[in-house]
């Protein structure tokens, strides 16, 4: 081989930081803060700060590869630890507060976490899980005013200032030193850790920037409603601190009007998130008819589950807003295709362009997909189904710390996602049916073979089988299908109260149905597919 000549310049979040300080200092940084009143400050602050932190953290005795983990909502604090945990050599995790108290030790004591970061507001849910949390060395809060922090914590703000921002020096990294972790729910089995690389947190955000992508630059004013403990608010902190974007961290305050008002006052043109929060949005909007001058906003990025084809339109003739669709995993850290709407799909009559829209979008540069049908790989014709495969830099080649999920990675280091989808020609992807037995409720995951154990640990429940039943504002709720045993009677609210000490209260079945038996295969497995074709029609209350 003739080796290139190419300088090895390694792709480190350091380097995003660096370009930042050199360049975008004047820009501007906004969150809400608990009380809903509005925090301002520049990038140059922004970098400042993160260098303090960078060298407290090392002085709290961070060394490379210690996981230092975050409980916290979309705050400029949060952003800093984004970047000066990795500047310190560490791993920034995020712990998702929604889940249940028993996952989230279980989570942090998995990843051995040694420093804790916790926004104020979540010190209740920090709280529930503390005293099982074994490895964890030093509690950091991050606060607001002057109340003292509790006991035994730090204060950010105090650690900030006794730090020397002089004392930092851009570190010089292998590309490929762990950088970020993630835990994903939307398995079986226990939550598994997806540990993202420097060079891949790096390619993400070049690939979502793109224009074909997120289309970011530095005129846009970037708004993530995705918590940044969902994936990474899918990378967008990384990407829009890339592209020198103004940013506006909306804290803890994600109902429609907090947001409306955001968009309006900071001028943002591009947001993103989960259907169930532009669902409710857009109610907001339609009662309130001229009230509101979004005219900035030029795009509205929803994943996380399926975004509705009614919702893709309203938006646009209602409100002139251009929702973009985008489908991605926890696993790829996490963006892998976004509905843009290419040439070939703008030649098009308007109702065939929204079809394509609302699937689930083409590949973003570098993500290779294919799909494995019952015969081998099925041809792009927007028809035949297969689980879909999926290869790339930003994609992880195992999870962490586990042989768990092992079987997830397919010869050639393809990683199989669960999802059964078609791709056309154009090759947009879309999603037919889910191989994973799970329920995504609000963009977070409820694992039905949890809840079924569960209930067929009641001595009155002889079988119990939990499917989604597609939901309007939460896109999926789970129905507990239930065979009693001979002679044993129990009522929905029994069955509700067996479950609710045991599980986050919104993975509780909305509804449960009493039947004679569940259809089963020969190997005594439920037919999830035959019970959801029997409750196709079902409507919860
Ligand atoms: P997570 O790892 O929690 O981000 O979940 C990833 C899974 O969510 C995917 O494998 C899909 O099953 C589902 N998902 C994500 N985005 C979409 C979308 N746009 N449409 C339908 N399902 C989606």
């Amino acid at each position: 081989m003739l080796e290139g000549l190419s300088q090895d310049y390694q792709l480190t979040i350091p380097a995003i930081l660096k370009r930042a300080d050199e360049l975008y200092g004047e820009r501007e940084i906004v969150t809400r803060r608990p009380d809903k009143t509005f925090h301002r400050y520049t990038y140059a602050d922004f970098v400042s700060r993160t260098k303090k932190l960078t060298v407290a953290l090392k002085g709290l005795g961070v060394e490379s590869g210690d996981r230092v983990v975050t409980l916290a909502w979309n705050t400029y604090q949060h952003l800093e630890a984004y970047f000066g945990v990795p500047c310190s050599g560490g791993v920034v995790h995020t712990l998702n507060p929604r889940l249940h108290e028993d996952d989230l030790a279980y989570i942090v004591n998995h990843a051995e976490d040694k420093v804790m970061m916790v926004d104020e507001p979540l010190l209740p849910v920090f709280e529930k899980f503390r005293e099982n949390s074994e490895t964890i060395e030093h509690v950091i809060v991050f606060n607001y005013g002057d109340e003292p922090v509790p006991d035994g914590m730090i204060s950010y703000e105090e650690l900030l200032e006794g730090a020397d921002e002089n004392d930092f020096e851009y570190p010089e990294f292998d590309e490929r030193q762990a950088a970020a972790l993630c835990y994903t729910s939307g398995t079986t089995g226990r939550p598994k850790g997806a540990l993202y690389s420097h060079r891949g947190v790096v390619l993400h955000s070049m690939m979502s920037a793109m224009g074909n992508a997120f289309s970011l630059s530095d005129n846009d004013v970037v708004l993530p409603v995705v918590p940044m403990f969902h994936v990474n608010a899918w990378g967008i902190p990384y990407t829009a601190t890339l592209t020198g974007s103004k940013q506006v961290l909306p804290g803890q305050h994600l109902d429609p009007a907090s947001l409306i008002e955001d968009y309006e006052q900071e001028k943002v043109t591009f947001t993103a998130g989960v259907p169930t929060v532009f669902l409710a949005m857009l109610q907001t909007l339609d009662q309130e008819p001229g009230k509101h001058d979004l005219s900035a906003l030029h795009s509205m990025v929803i994943g996380g589950a399926a975004a509705p084809k009614g919702v893709i339109k309203a938006y646009k003739e209602r409100h002139g807003i251009e929702v973009i669709h985008a489908w991605g995993m926890t696993e790829m850290d996490p963006i892998g295709s976004v509905a843009h709407v290419t040439p070939e799909i703008k030649a098009l009559p308007e109702e065939e362009q929204l079809e394509y829209k609302a699937k689930q979008g083409y590949p973003t540069p570098f993500v290779e997909v294919r799909a494995r049908g019952d015969e081998g790989f099925v041809p792009w014709d927007g028809e035949t189904m297969g689980e879909l495969e999926v290869r790339g830099p930003s994609i992880i080649k195992s999870y962490f710390n586990t042989e768990e999920g092992d079987d997830k990675f397919s010869e050639g280091g393809w990683f199989r996602t669960g999802d059964i989808v078609t791709i056309d020609k154009y090759g947009f992807i879309k999603i037919t049916d889910r191989d994973k037995d799970l329920v995504k409720s609000g963009g977070e995951w409820i694992s039905s073979v949890e809840l079924e154990n569960a209930l067929m640990a009641h001595p009155a429940v002889a079988q119990a089988a939990v499917i989604a039943i597609p939901h309007e504002k939460w896109d999926e709720r789970p129905l507990a299908v239930i065979v009693l045993k001979e002679g044993e009677s129990v009522t929905a609210d029994d069955l509700r109260e067996h479950l609710e000490s045991d599980f986050a209260k919104f993975w509780l079945p909305d509804a449960y149905e009493f039947v004679e038996e569940i259809p089963q295969t020969a190997t005594g497995k439920f037919l999830k597919m035959k019970l959801r074709e029997q409750f196709q029609d079902y409507t919860l209350a």
